[in-house]
């Protein structure tokens, strides 16, 4: 319904796109008995708006059949009271039937505004509980549509489909009960009559609406040319390859189609109100007709007025019956639409909690994986048999090749995923036994990828524990090595980080949320360094940061760089999924397996390279400039390590 804006004020509006059809849903019993699961909430509400829909319904009706009144008693009658009583009766009723429609309306949207409230609060609540699986495989678009639109367009549900259908239904069975109490004969043949002007309608609607979507579509061509020609590299490209002509010729005859698409549709419009006009005369012209039959030729009892009330009902029975059979389409994508949010409340919650949660007295953060096998998709294994295990206080650094499965190793600890054979324990408990809120509490992960909220950089900490005094955010931001950094910032703590922390460095965003784990204070901390290029000086200090922190709590390091497996108690490398060594620095770099080709390829080959950056770090502040020897004491050992780097780079 959303998304399909242009269409919806026509009369082509309600024809469905193929696109439409194909995606049809079934309308079942259930789906039906489950949209009306959410109005139950209000069903006084609700009942209060079918009473006030059929009292302004029939109260619209009302002023028609008083014209028989008017004209019989009044006029035709010479009753000065009666007339003057009955016009004034005819306006209070009219002005009843608009102000009870004021209330119905507020009713309405009250009700509509509650049930998407409840919806998408509903909505938020279960996609809060989807796995990480569901985020990455699901587009971020589609989620946020699910959110917005889609629950929008239920709205309009509520407002205008449910409301339409009941209004027309109960205008249309006042108006044809009241025909027939005047004249069943008469309201035969206006039954029959209804057809005459229906059909021609709906013919020139849908004419209408193929030609509006040509129209539309030429349009897009159109906006497509001009976006592609007149932006500035566009133009550019159009004057150097000296195109003006052939452009202008392609721009021309889009042009021109699409001002023929659009006399053929403002025309088809004006058949449209042609062949309405014409064929809603002729309906009332056949009434009069009869009723002057029956009046003259048969001796009816019908009077004048009686026959002008059968007009006027008859006008009034050609807007519910359009809208009733334009409602099967209406009806259609209101239940496509709760079935597309249906489908997002029916994924089921991969990650639950346990029915029957185990607690352990005490967190130590200890961790162990046993014969754990792990697939993100069926038929490619991620993690095969992987077995280790983490004593309490220690650290270890979990190394590899790229993609070799080591952050899918610390997915598995907090529970971002299970496994799919084996187990996993955290303090000695079967990850998927203990509280939810218990893992999380007491699991801290610094990932690759920080995120960091659009705010203050005291709001972003506070997030880790809303009770934090300054003084314990001060002493996390020192422990994390940025307190400098905060405190050369004029707002300090309340600096602004920007949308997604990108007014600060990746150093700084990564200190900035060690510092907010700190204050999480966790048993188990997760660290994931960023493989991305730091410069020297904000890797030292991330290291700086870390190497205190892992001394006083179990830790877990996916390490890249030599420093910061050095700082880890033990090193576990793994290799297209599987622990393929464990053991000390020591133990392995000579051991001739893949931690001894690791460090041959790269982390040695990083070393030097972080110190050759550290060397330039050096001479570039030393004042050094090319071609003028001048750096104050050239015989300083620093000095000449300077020399010789540049000596030797030239
Ligand atoms: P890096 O050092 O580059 O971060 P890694 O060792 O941490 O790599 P993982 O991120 O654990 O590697 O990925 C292991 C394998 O699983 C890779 O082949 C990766 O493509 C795949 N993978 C990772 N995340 C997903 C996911 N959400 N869905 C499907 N496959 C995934």
């Amino acid at each position: 319904m959303q998304g399909h804006g242009r269409r919806m004020g026509g009369p082509g509006g309600h024809y469905m796109t193929e696109e439409e059809k194909k995606a049809q849903p079934k309308i079942t019993k259930a789906l039906v008995t489950r949209v009306f699961s959410y109005l139950k909430p209000y069903w006084k509400q609700f009942i209060l708006v079918i009473v006030c829909i059929a009292v302004s319904s029939i109260f619209g009706l009302l002023p028609s059949i008083l014209t028989g009144k008017i004209i019989d008693d009044g006029l035709i009658g010479r009753n000065m009271e009666m007339l003057i009583f009955y016009i004034v009766l005819s306006f209070a009723v009219t002005l009843a039937a608009n102000l009870i429609g004021v209330a119905e309306s507020y009713i309405n949207i009250w009700i509509a505004q509650h049930i998407t409230f409840d919806m998408r609060n509903q909505m938020f609540r279960h996609l809060e509980r989807m796995s990480q699986r569901f985020f990455t495989t699901n587009n971020q678009g589609d989620i946020i549509t699910r959110m917005t639109s889609d629950i929008d367009g239920v709205q309009s549900v509520i407002t205008d489909t449910f409301k339409s259908i009941l209004s027309n239904t109960i205008t249309l069975a006042f108006a044809l009960a009241a025909m027939f109490q005047k004249n069943w004969i008469m309201a035969l043949l206006g039954i029959c009559v209804i057809p005459l002007f229906i059909i021609p309608t709906r013919r020139a609607g849908k004419v209408r609406w193929s030609l509006t979507n040509e129209a539309q579509a030429a349009n897009d061509q159109v906006n497509g040319i001009l976006n592609e020609t007149l932006s500035v590299s566009g133009q550019l490209l159009v004057k150097l390859f000296g195109k003006e002509e052939q452009e202008y010729r392609r721009y021309e005859e889009v042009n021109a189609r699409m001002m023929k698409l659009n006399i053929k549709e403002r025309m088809a419009g004006r058949w449209f109100f042609m062949i309405l006009r014409t064929f809603t005369s002729i309906g009332p012209m056949l009434l009069y007709l009869a009723g002057g039959i029956l009046m003259m030729r048969y001796d009816s009892d019908l009077t004048v007025g009686d026959i002008t009330v059968l007009v006027a009902l008859l006008g009034k029975t050609y807007m519910p019956v359009n809208s009733l059979l334009n409602i099967q389409v209406d009806w259609m994508r209101s239940m496509a639409l709760f079935s597309r949010v249906f489908d997002y409340f029916d994924m089921p919650v991969e990650i639950k909690d346990p029915e029957k949660p185990v607690t352990p007295q005490t967190s130590t953060g200890e961790v162990s994986f046993s014969h754990v096998d792990f697939s993100y998709e069926p038929g490619r294994q991620t993690l095969k048999d992987v077995t280790f295990s983490l004593e309490a206080g220690k650290s270890i650094a979990i190394v590899g090749p790229s993609g070799s499965g080591k952050s899918t190793i610390i997915n598995l600890i907090p529970r971002l995923y299970d496994a799919q054979k084996g187990v996993v324990t955290f303090d000695g408990v079967d990850v998927r036994q203990l509280p939810l809120s218990y893992l999380r509490e007491h699991v801290g992960v610094v990932s690759q990828e920080t995120y960091l909220f659009n705010g203050s950089i005291r709001e972003n900490l506070l997030y880790a524990d809303p009770d934090a005094t300054e003084e314990e955010m001060l002493d996390a931001c020192r422990r994390a090595n940025i307190y400098d950094f905060i405190a050369s910032q004029e707002a300090g703590l309340d600096t602004l980080v920007g949308n997604r922390g990108l007014k600060l460095s990746g150093g700084e965003k990564q200190r900035i949320s060690i510092a907010r784990v700190l204050l999480k204070d966790p048993t188990l901390l997760i660290f994931d360094e960023a493989t991305s290029a730091l410069d020297s000086i904000s890797e030292s200090k991330i290291q700086e940061a870390i190497e205190p922190i892992i001394k006083e709590r179990t830790s877990i390091l996916i390490a890249h760089r030599l420093s910061t497996i050095l700082a880890a108690d033990e090193i576990l490398v793994v290799k297209d999924g599987c622990v393929v060594e464990r053991g000390t620095h020591h133990d392995l770099v000579n051991a001739g397996g893949v931690y001894t080709e690791l460090y041959n390829t790269q982390f040695q080959h990083k070393d030097e390279e972080e110190e050759q950056a550290a060397l330039r770090q050096k001479v570039a502040s030393s004042g050094y400039t090319e071609g003028e020897n001048t750096w104050d004491d050239p015989d300083l050992p620093e000095n000449k390590e300077l020399k010789d780097l540049l000596m030797g780079r030239k």
